[in-house]
């Protein structure tokens, strides 16, 4: 079992008694720069100048800066912009403001781990990685419990790297949940093979392959959507409640003999041939290599896929069906890479 962290081993005056520049306003940053504060934390929130987000971050009482004077001014910096932008972003604007005895900090290992971005030896290099999406960060710790958290040293010049990023965990309310232990490989490697394979990708294609197959025998959209799409939600909350007995469980035996039957068939030994591929190219550094290459040419394949989808007949009903639930507040995703 890795080692586990919780509220009483972390420090809280090792990240209060230090400066902390929070660079980015998205979806981690909003949360950690809203959860420092609230924890007493000096906190400032590096942006470029004229961004959207700095607005939303003065309304809430946080310092805005330039990205230079924030990582200028800070002995603690946490990038919080996309993965994609770091490398650049580290070279033209962060590289140049680090003082030695700084400490940087990042959410996921991705630009660190596959070379992109390589500090000087004296700083620390540390991470601090939410198993959680921003918008929780910032409400469970409102809530006062946690998402739990990933913690990671890279470079450990002063000594001290792990306790000040167990100090950032304990502010952010990650310590209250529970902190594990890890490595910038394995919390890369695991998380871009989650991603790609089941959570984003597994899941993805099988909802629009599933939705495919039932509409094209001719079942209305409106029942092929709930079925394959909105359903899942209820059982992916009795995996999370209680794991796969406890779904089986409450499903029918019906179900629960069409899972262990059919379910092989859907992921068979072709397909898990395929997961091992594909964390190959993860470990190897391929896929790394492949997206920023992607990204750097003006991430074409990303901006097509996206316009694709909206006109895929589950997203059409999808929408039509989602605007009659009272409940569910419209989304409607930003078109930036
Ligand atoms: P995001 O896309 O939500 O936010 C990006 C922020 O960076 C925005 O404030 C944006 O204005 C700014 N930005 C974008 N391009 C920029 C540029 N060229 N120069 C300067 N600023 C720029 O990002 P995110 O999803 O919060 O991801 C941030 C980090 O957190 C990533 O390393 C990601 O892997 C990690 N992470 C994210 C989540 C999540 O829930 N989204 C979970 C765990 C870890
Ligand atoms: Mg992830």
């Amino acid at each position: 079992m890795p080692t586990m962290y919780y509220e009483g081993d972390a420090d809280p005056t090792l990240i209060s008694s230090r400066k902390v520049a929070v660079i980015g306003f998205g979806s981690q940053g909003h949360a950690h720069a809203m959860n420092l504060k609230d924890s007493g934390v000096d906190v400032v929130v590096g942006l470029r100048p004229g961004s959207r987000r700095a607005e939303r971050a003065t309304e809430f009482g946080l310092r805005v800066m330039d990205p230079a004077d924030a990582v200028a001014w800070a002995d603690v910096i946490m990038v919080l912009v996309p993965d994609q932008v770091q490398a650049d972003l580290y070279e033209s604007v962060i590289a140049t403001h680090l003082d030695p005895g700084d400490v940087l900090l990042f959410a996921h290992g991705f630009n660190v781990h596959f070379g992109y971005i390589a500090p000087p030896a004296d700083v620390d290099v540390a991470m601090v990685a939410p198993k959680g999406p921003g918008h929780l960060v910032r409400r469970q710790y409102v809530e006062g419990s946690g998402v739990p958290a990933l913690v990671a040293v890279h470079q450990n010049a002063s000594g001290a790297a792990h306790a000040i990023a167990l100090s950032y965990a304990h502010a952010i309310g990650g310590t209250r949940a529970g902190v594990i232990e890890t490595t910038f490989k394995d919390e890369t490697e695991t998380d871009l093979f989650g991603e790609q394979v089941i959570l984003c990708g597994g899941i993805d294609s099988m909802v629009r392959s599933a939705f495919e197959v039932l509409t094209e025998a001719g079942y209305p959209a409106e029942m092929a959507y709930f079925e394959v799409l909105h359903e899942l939600k209820l059982i992916v909350d009795l995996l999370f409640e209680g794991g796969i007995a406890w779904m089986r469980h409450s499903v029918s035996d019906t179900a629960e003999y069409g899972d262990i039957t059919r379910g092989p068939r859907i992921v068979n030994d072709e397909t898990k041939a395929e997961m091992r591929a594909i964390l190959e190219e993860i470990q190897s550094g391929q896929f790394a290599a492949e997206w920023m290459d992607e990204y750097r040419a003006g991430a074409p394949n990303l901006l097509a896929a996206r316009a694709a989808v909206a006109d895929h007949a589950v997203e059409q009903v999808g929408r039509d069906l989602r605007a009659m639930m009272p409940f569910l507040v419209e989304k409607i995703p930003a078109d930036d890479v």
